[in-house]
């Protein structure tokens, strides 16, 4: 657990949060500025700054946060597909450097790379 990181601390339950699921290992809560009507993130109870953070030893931890998005998104009322979203370090727009999965759906999802 990292002492000042964001989402340790809504872990932790020192920040609140309007939690969607937890386990022994793994936490979701919804998004304070969703994008869309459902928009919630997935994260690991452990700390790791990012996806590039990640090793073999992540390979079951991440793909059990793999295996449970659908079947939160399903909870959440997304019968018709979701999108995942993993941002990862400054290049890819990681603002939260603790690893986290956002689960969006229930509007309209606009294409991710605009070609106009
Ligand atoms: P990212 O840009 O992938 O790092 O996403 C960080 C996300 O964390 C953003 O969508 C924020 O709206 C969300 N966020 C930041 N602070 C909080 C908080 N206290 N509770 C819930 N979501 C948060
Ligand atoms: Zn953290």
């Amino acid at each position: 657990m990292a002492v000042n990181c964001i989402f340790c601390k809504i872990v932790r339950g020192e920040i609140p949060s309007r939690k969607v699921y937890e386990d022994e290992e793994l936490f979701a809560f919804h998004d304070i500025a969703p994008v869309a009507p459902v928009h919630f993130m997935l994260v690991p109870k452990q700390h790791l700054d990012s996806l590039a953070e990640t090793d073999d030893s992540h390979a079951a931890l991440l793909g059990r946060m793999l295996v449970l998005a659908p079947a939160l998104a399903k909870q959440q009322g997304l019968h018709n597909g979701f999108r995942t979203v993993i941002n990862t370090g400054s290049g890819g727009g990681q603002e939260v450097f603790h690893l986290h999965v956002h689960i969006i759906g229930g509007g309209r999802i606009p294409p991710m790379v605009r070609r106009d």
